[in-house]
């Protein structure tokens, strides 16, 4: 029989991660196809709290490691926490949300236990008695389904997969797990966090929506002359007001490199498609892209899609989107922005 560990860390704020919540409703709904054995694994500056919101979950022990040395994000003491609680749950599986921290750890601690990680999973489903993870290759365009023989299997689980996990606090009753620590652990210092300032931040994985931009913000409009100007600031008070995720067509992008008059918040991080990003968001608009394949393709994980753009013809009126709008995406986005900002409360302002 399998046995599961949901391993996670607390955030900050002595919580779960978002993501956490929802890899824990796969773990307790693979458990329940296995019938196999679940337990949880918290790690943190501390984990009672947190550990007390899941307590309804089925897991049948609930492990800890807290502390100040574990509030942090460092590889070594996240791979040694990892692999204490590895090492007191004994499990087969151990499944893991795909935050940052757990990305960068977790395969160091498999090695330690001489274990095999797949990363990136995006389904876990059971045939028979096995169970087998899904997972996308080249750039997002083949999806496999794939199993493993060997024990323990450790999977980081992508968010946006599963429903978050629900159910009654109460209080979970924790079993401490020590870790030796040494100055050797204790040797890189985080000394703090830096976040990017708010305005210039504009790739929001968690956001409800994906806005893109194409080039033709920068094209000759109807007057003959292009806005530049305006669309950045189109843009910028759409993104302010909206909270959306900014995402770019790579021709958008590429012109700044060739030195043209571009939206200056835009960089090539922002690039969807094959040779850039795969977000994924329950929406997504576009605005002035064409929609062409090589784009589209990465808007394989955007559910309801929508589009603006002046060409009746353009690629998204052939099947790619669910509504296009033959429009004017300055016109649109004035009148969106006005009836956002008219919504918004003075603070938003
Ligand atoms: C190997 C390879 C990999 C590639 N990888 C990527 C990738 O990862 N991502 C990517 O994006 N592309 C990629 N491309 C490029 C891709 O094929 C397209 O060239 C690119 O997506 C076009 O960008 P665009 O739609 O913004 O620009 P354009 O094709 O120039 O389209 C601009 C659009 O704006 C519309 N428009 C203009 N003014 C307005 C207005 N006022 N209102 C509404 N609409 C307006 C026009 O009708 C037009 O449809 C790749 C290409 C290759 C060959």
């Amino acid at each position: 029989m399998e046995r599961i560990l949901f391993l996670a860390h607390t955030d900050s704020e002595n919580a779960l991660p978002a993501t956490a919540r929802e890899v824990l409703r796969g773990a307790v709904d693979l458990a329940g196809s296995l019938e196999a054995e679940l337990s949880v694994g918290l790690f943190g500056r501390e984990v009672e709290a947190a550990a007390d919101t899941i307590s309804a979950c089925g897991a049948v022990r609930f492990l800890g490691v807290a502390g100040d040395d574990f509030g942090v994000s460092r590889y070594s003491t996240d791979v040694a926490a990892g692999e204490a609680l590895v090492g007191a749950a004994n499990p087969t599986i151990i499944i893991a949300p795909s935050t940052s921290r757990v990305a960068r750890s977790l395969p160091g601690t498999a090695q330690r236990v001489d274990g095999r990680v797949d990363t990136r999973i995006t389904g876990l489903s059971v045939e028979g008695r096995e169970l087998r993870v899904q997972r996308w290759y080249y750039r997002q365009r083949m999806v496999a389904t794939q199993t493993r023989a060997q024990r323990p299997w450790f999977l980081v689980v992508e968010s946006g997969v599963f429903e978050p996990w629900k159910g009654e606090g109460g209080a979970a009753e924790i079993e401490e797990v020590s870790v030796p620590l040494t100055d050797v652990h204790r040797r890189t210092e985080v000394l703090g966090l830096e976040e990017a300032a708010a305005d210039t931040q504009t790739i929001r994985p968690d956001a409800e929506v994906l806005f893109v931009a194409g080039a033709g913000w920068t094209k000759k409009q109807q007057d003959g002359q292009a806005h530049a100007k305006e669309a950045e600031s189109l843009i910028r008070r759409f993104l302010d007001a909206s909270r959306a995720s900014l995402g770019s067509s790579k021709s958008l992008v590429d012109q700044s490199g060739e030195g043209q008059d571009v939206i200056p918040f835009m960089t090539h991080l922002n690039q969807v498609g094959q040779t850039g990003a795969t977000p994924r968001h329950p929406k997504g608009l576009s605005t002035c892209c064409h929609g062409e394949e090589p784009h589209v393709v990465g808007w394989r994980f955007i559910t309801e899609r929508r589009a603006v753009n002046l060409d009746p013809n353009c690629g998204w009126a052939r099947g790619k989107a669910d509504v296009l709008y033959v429009a004017d995406a300055f016109e649109v986005m004035e009148k969106v922005n006005a009836l956002l900002e008219a919504k918004a409360t003075p603070i938003q302002r």
